[in-house]
């Protein structure tokens, strides 16, 4: 199938932006079926990409910018191929390590697709039908390139793609036992896609996970939106008096101490099932560092503000408190609130709180979960380390 576009349309696409909105199109779409590969033409009829198509705002995914380009198997082995070259590259794949995001979206030109890898199981994860409907292809590459070092391929994607579409959570290949042992820099984690948030485990908090191991010796920890502990397990190995890991999720907090436990760290352990918020406004122990690292408060632009509010209160009630001299981890990983707003929002919380706060540390998302230069609305993750006085 064909897909025109209106005059003066093609300009994004020239600069690799790998979206089609659905607003630049003239014709061609009457015949479309969901998830099939179009190629998509200027008004006066030059390639300018093929990709997925789907009904809604994103009208086509790019999948490639090459005429001679043809979207088979070897496209997608390519693809596999080149994604974890770089994660070889970036060091990920060493002996303490073995989890990392294979696959992130666009950042890999692969828009739609997530994998995230956990010691030999790849666990994939579709934002676009077009690619659900590739699971097949891509499971494939990934065994041509892994070979015998692959376990099994689990498909998640029913959270992720529109309901009108009947997908079904399902291992592609292979089959292993939940939970499966996995590690992020030497310490131990048990995951579970089949049941746990997303694929199972925050993937993109490695790099900064680690970098609070330089500030917890010695220190009274909280964790808040713990999820399965990465934080806190950090803490404890590094030397922490004390961590309080904290999730309004019992689930969570089971896999908290389940890893902990893993760890054997659990001696200066203890956790909570609260909400955070109303947790914050009643402290009763004097924190030396808090982290503070929420799910996205705004998923689109018209919730951003509310989205600035929650975090500005959550982030003025953990400055009030925190112990002078005190430490904050904190992030936001909504899309639609960029660094400078993240950043403004937590010196508001500052000022609101009436303490003097410092920057010491910005914080990002880490390499394997790369940003291409063309789709700049691929950085989500920022954070900040922040010193209270
Ligand atoms: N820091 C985690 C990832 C956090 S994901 C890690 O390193 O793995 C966000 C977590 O926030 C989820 O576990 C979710 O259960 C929890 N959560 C959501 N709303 C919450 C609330 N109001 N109070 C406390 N926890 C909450």
């Amino acid at each position: 199938m064909e897909i025109i576009l209106h005059k003066h349309k093609e300009g994004s696409l020239l600069r690799q932006h790998p979206w089609l909105f659905s607003g630049a199109i003239h014709s061609g779409t009457e015949n479309c079926k969901e998830g099939e590969i179009v190629t998509v033409l200027t008004h006066k009829g030059s390639f300018l990409g093929k990709g997925h198509y789907q009904q809604g705002t994103i009208a086509v995914r790019i999948l490639s910018f090459k005429e001679d380009e043809a979207i088979n198997q070897a496209f997608w082995d390519t693809k596999i191929r080149e994604a974890v070259e770089l994660r070889e590259k970036c060091g990920l794949f060493d002996s303490k390590n073995s989890i990392c995001r294979l696959v992130h979206g666009e950042g890999d030109t692969l828009p739609g697709l997530i994998i995230d890898w956990f010691n030999g199981v790849a666990v994939i994860q579709c934002h676009s039908i077009g690619m659900y409907q590739n699971k097949k292809e891509i499971s494939l590459a990934l065994q041509h390139y892994f070979k015998d070092k692959l376990l099994a391929v689990y498909s998640k994607s029913e959270a992720t793609l529109p309901t009108h579409i009947s997908t079904e959570n399902e291992y592609l290949y292979g089959k292993v036992a939940v939970p499966h042992l996995a590690h992020e820099y030497g310490h131990a984690f048990h995951i579970n896609w089949e049941t746990g948030q997303k694929t199972g485990f925050f993937v993109d908090q490695r790099e900064n996970r680690a970098l609070l191991a330089k500030y917890s010796k010695g220190k009274k920890v909280l964790n808040t939106f713990c999820y399965s502990g990465g934080f806190s397990i950090t803490a404890l190995a590094a030397g922490a008096s004390l961590v309080h890991s904290l999730d309004s999720s019992k689930k969570a907090i089971e896999l908290t101490e389940e890893n902990v436990a893993l760890n054997k760290l659990t001696k200066n352990h203890s956790s909570i099932v609260a909400d955070a918020m109303p947790f914050f406004k009643e402290l009763s122990t004097d924190y030396d560092v808090i982290i503070i690292d929420p799910p996205a408060f705004a998923k689109n632009r018209t919730a951003r503000h509310k989205a600035v509010q929650g975090y500005k209160r959550l982030n003025a009630f953990a400055i009030s408190q925190i112990k002078k001299g005190g430490i904050i981890f904190t992030f936001s990983c909504s899309q639609v609130i960029d660094k400078q707003l993240f950043t403004n929002t937590i010196i508001a919380a500052g000022i609101e709180s009436g303490r003097s706060i410092r920057i010491l540390e910005q914080l990002h998302q880490p390499a394997d979960h790369p940003i291409n230069a063309f789709h700049p609305e691929g950085e989500y993750l920022k954070g900040l380390v922040i010193e209270v006085n």
